[in-house]
């Protein structure tokens, strides 16, 4: 099998924010099986482990070592809370110590909270923006500060079609989306400089366990599938390729972007 070397990223290290399971456990699969180094994150120590141990490669819950497996990159763990700048901080000097510089970081980590907007409390809604943006910009800025000092870096912000468009009872989520593309715009402007490139990647409905209410629900499960060009809800896998490009050489000159895989919703009415 030949690829084009623009698109070799093999031997680079990247964390994944929320990779414990659904679309961060995915692309982190991705980036194994490209040959990176993976580090695993996530606020449960176990079930890190058990989705560092899925990946064939095991590194020690809080971290010890890790095993190569073949051509894929080796896996690692480091459990801590996105949304707390202080563990981000330490969070971000351990892996670095412990697995290396990162070349490439994906900002993942996120929730879902669906209810009517009169009666969102304020308690919920800095709960959602701590987890869909705040965590971006404090697991960002840390990366940041390290890849800059280096001279380059790629960062990847998970945001979804609700950057672009909304639909009831889910205002909040959708505006940690949309502000998460302006984040993503606004790292690019500051950064671009020293090398590094921030896009986004918006995935449309992908089955997870954050939308299981309503692949189950087969009225919404029907609506998706007619709404969606593809006639179909999303797989994790479909996003791979998307951040596998986007964190390699091949879009070295691509930044600020927000690559949207959601089977073509997002273009139709
Ligand atoms: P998921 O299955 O609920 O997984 C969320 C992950 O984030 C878990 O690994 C969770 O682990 C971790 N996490 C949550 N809060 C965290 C925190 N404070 N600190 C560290 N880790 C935290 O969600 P998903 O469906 O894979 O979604 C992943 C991302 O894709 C989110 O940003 C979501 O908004 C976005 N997205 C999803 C869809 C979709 O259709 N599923 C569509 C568009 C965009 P712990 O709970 O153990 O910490």
């Amino acid at each position: 099998m030949t690829t084009h070397p623009l698109f070799d990223i093999a031997g680079r290290t990247a964390l994944v924010t929320g990779s414990s399971r659904g679309i961060g456990h995915a692309l982190a699969r991705g980036l194994v099986e490209a040959g990176c180094t993976v580090v695993l994150n996530g606020r449960d120590p176990r079930a890190l482990e058990k989705a560092a141990a899925d990946l064939g490669g095991v590194g020690g819950v809080g971290g010890v070592g890790a095993r190569g497996v073949g051509a894929r990159g080796a896996v690692h763990t480091a459990a801590f809370d996105v949304t707390d700048g202080p563990a981000v901080a330490a969070g971000i000097a351990d892996v670095e110590e412990r697995v290396g510089p990162l070349d490439i970081l994906v900002n993942n980590a996120g929730m879902q909270n669906r209810a009517p907007l009169l009666e969102f409390t304020d308690d919920a809604w800095r709960q959602i923006l701590d987890t869909n943006l705040t965590s971006a910009f404090l697991v960002g800025r840390e990366a940041a500060r390290r890849m800059t000092a280096r001279g380059h870096g790629k960062i990847v912000n998970i945001c979804s079609l609700q950057s672009e468009v909304v639909r009831p009872g889910i205002a909040p989520y959708a505006a940690t989306k949309g502000a998460l593309k302006m984040l993503t715009k606004g790292m690019c402007a500051d950064w671009g400089r020293y090398g590094i490139q921030v896009n986004g990647l918006g995935p449309g409905y992908i089955e997870t366990e954050l939308t299981r209410p309503l692949v189950e629900d087969e009225e919404f499960s029907a609506w998706v599938r007619g709404r969606t060009p593809a006639g179909r809800w999303g797989r994790t896998e479909d996003l791979i390729g998307a951040l596998l490009y986007l964190a390699s050489p091949a879009a070295d000159f691509v930044s600020g972007q927000v690559l949207y895989v959601d089977g073509g919703m997002t273009s139709v009415l």
